[in-house]
C-alpha cells in the first residue's frame, strides 16, 4: 500500500491508494457501530458496495446497503433512504459513489433529524438557516472525480413539487471524513472520466471567476485548474494510471472547496439540462462552459487570461482552449448531439434563470442572456 496522507480542510480527508480500508475506523470515530451505506445500482454492480460492506463488518460495524438513488437524485430517494436508516437503526451514513449517492446520502442524513419539507431548505430562499448541527455523522467515499461532493457542503435534489434541481447548502452537511482512494475510480469509463473531470474544471473556473473577494478559494481554484490541465487527458486515455486518477480526485476536491465562494452561469444552464433532459451533469457543464466563458470574456478578462495560460499557452482565448480540451477528451461539441433543440430553449432558460448559481457570475445575466447562451451551445 502506498502512503496515505491526511488533510483537514475542515473535513478530515484521507488520500491514497487503500484509503477505503480506513472506513470502519472513521465510522467508529463518529461514535456509532451501525452504518447505512448509501450508493446506487452502478456502485453495487462493480462490487464496491460489497467491498465497503465487508470492510465495515470486518471492523465490527453493522452495515446495511441502500442503493435506490437515481442518476439525478429525486425526493423519493431521500424519503426511502430515511426509512432505511431508521429500519437499520443506523448511527451514521457512509455515502459511496459519484455525486448522486454522495448528495443523496447527505440529504438522507439531514432528513433523519429535520422535519420540514425539503423545499424549505432550498438555498435560493436561504433555507440553510433552518439546518442545525443535529445531523448524523457522514463519511464520504467518492468513486468518480468530478463533483467534489465528498468535501462539499451542499446536496442537490430534484423536488417533486417544482421538478427543479434544488441546491441545499449548509456547513452542517460537511462530511466528518472523506476517504479518497484513486483505485476506486480506475474502472470509470473514459467518457465518464471526461464528463466528471469537466465538472471539476467548471467548479474551479467558475469559482475563480465568480464575484466576491475570497483569496483562499481563488488559490485553491487555480491549483485545481492546474491539476485538470495536467491529469485529465491522461486519466481519460490511460484509466489505469493511478497518479492521473489521483490528480483528478484532488482537482475534484479542490473544485468543491473553492466553490463555497460561488459558481456562475454555466451551472445555472447545466442544472435544467439534467432535470429536464436527463443529461449527465458534468457533460452539461462541458457543453455550456465555452459559451459562458466567451460571454464573460470582457468582464473577467484578467482571470480568464490566467486560466487560458494554464490550459493551453498557445490558444487564442480561454473559450478556444476549453473547446479543444473538450474535443481532445472525446466529448460531444454541442447540445444538439444530446437531443436538445432550439424548441427546448425557452423552458430551459426559465428554469436556468430561477437557479441561484448565476448570481455568482462575473457578468450579470438576464433570462434572455441565458437563452442566448443555450443557443450558442447547441
Ligand atoms: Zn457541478
Amino acid at each position: 500500500m502506498t502512503t496515505l496522507v491526511t488533510w483537514s480542510f475542515p473535513t478530515t480527508i484521507v488520500f491514497g491508494v487503500g484509503a477505503v480500508r480506513k472506513v470502519a475506523d472513521y465510522v467508529k470515530r463518529t461514535g456509532t457501530k451501525r452504518a447505512l451505506v448509501v450508493c446506487d445500482p452502478g456502485v453495487v454492480k462493480v462490487g464496491i458496495a460489497d467491498r465497503v460492506r465487508s470492510l465495515l463488518e470486518e471492523g465490527d460495524i453493522a452495515a446495511s446497503v441502500f442503493d435506490r438513488v437515481d442518476p439525478n437524485p429525486v425526493e423519493k430517494n431521500i424519503t426511502e433512504g430515511v426509512e432505511a436508516f431508521r429500519a437499520h437503526e443506523a448511527g451514521c451514513v457512509v455515502c459511496v459513489g459519484g455525486g448522486s449517492p454522495l448528495d443523496a446520502g447527505k440529504l438522507i442524513a439531514l432528513k433523519v433529524t429535520h422535519d420540514r419539507p425539503l423545499a424549505d431548505y432550498d438555498d435560493s430562499v436561504d433555507g440553510g438557516r433552518f439546518i442545525t448541527s443535529n445531523v448524523p455523522p457522514i463519511v464520504t467515499i467518492p468513486t468518480t472525480a468530478g463533483t467534489g461532493s465528498e468535501v462539499g457542503r451542499s446536496g442537490v435534489v430534484t423536488l417533486a413539487q417544482t421538478a427543479r434541481k434544488t441546491v441545499i447548502f449548509s456547513p452542517h452537511l460537511l462530511a466528518n471524513a472523506a476517504l479518497l482512494d484513486p483505485e476506486l475510480t480506475r474502472s470509470m469509463p473514459g467518457r465518464v472520466t471526461a464528463a466528471t473531470g469537466f465538472d471539476a474544471l467548471t467548479h474551479c473556473l467558475e469559482a475563480y471567476c465568480s464575484v466576491g473577494d475570497h483569496p483562499m478559494a481563488d488559490a485553491i481554484a487555480l491549483s485545481g485548474i492546474e491539476h485538470c490541465a495536467q491529469h485529465l487527458v491522461r486519466a481519460v486515455d490511460h484509466g489505469d494510471d493511478l497518479s492521473a486518477r489521483g490528480g483528478m480526485m484532488k482537482a475534484a476536491m479542490m473544485g468543491a472547496v473553492a466553490f463555497q465562494k460561488g459558481l456562475g452561469a454555466c451551472h445555472s444552464l447545466a442544472h435544467p439540462l439534467s432535470s429536464e433532459k436527463g443529461i449527465h451533469h458534468g457533460l452539461a457543464n462541458a457543453l455550456c462552459l465555452p459559451a459562458v466563458v466567451d460571454f464573460n470574456q470582457a468582464t473577467a478578462a484578467a482571470r480568464l487570461e490566467r486560466i487560458r495560460a494554464i490550459l493551453d499557452a498557445n490558444s487564442k482565448d480561454c473559450g478556444t482552449a476549453l473547446r479543444a480540451l473538450r474535443k481532445r477528451v472525446g466529448l460531444p461539441q454541442g447540445l444538439g448531439a444530446e437531443g436538445v433543440s432550439a424548441a427546448d430553449v425557452p423552458k430551459l432558460a426559465d428554469k436556468a434563470f430561477e437557479d441561484a448559481c448565476h448570481r455568482g457570475n462575473p457578468r450579470p445575466v438576464t433570462r434572455e442572456d441565458l437563452a442566448e447562451l443555450y443557443r450558442a451551445s447547441l
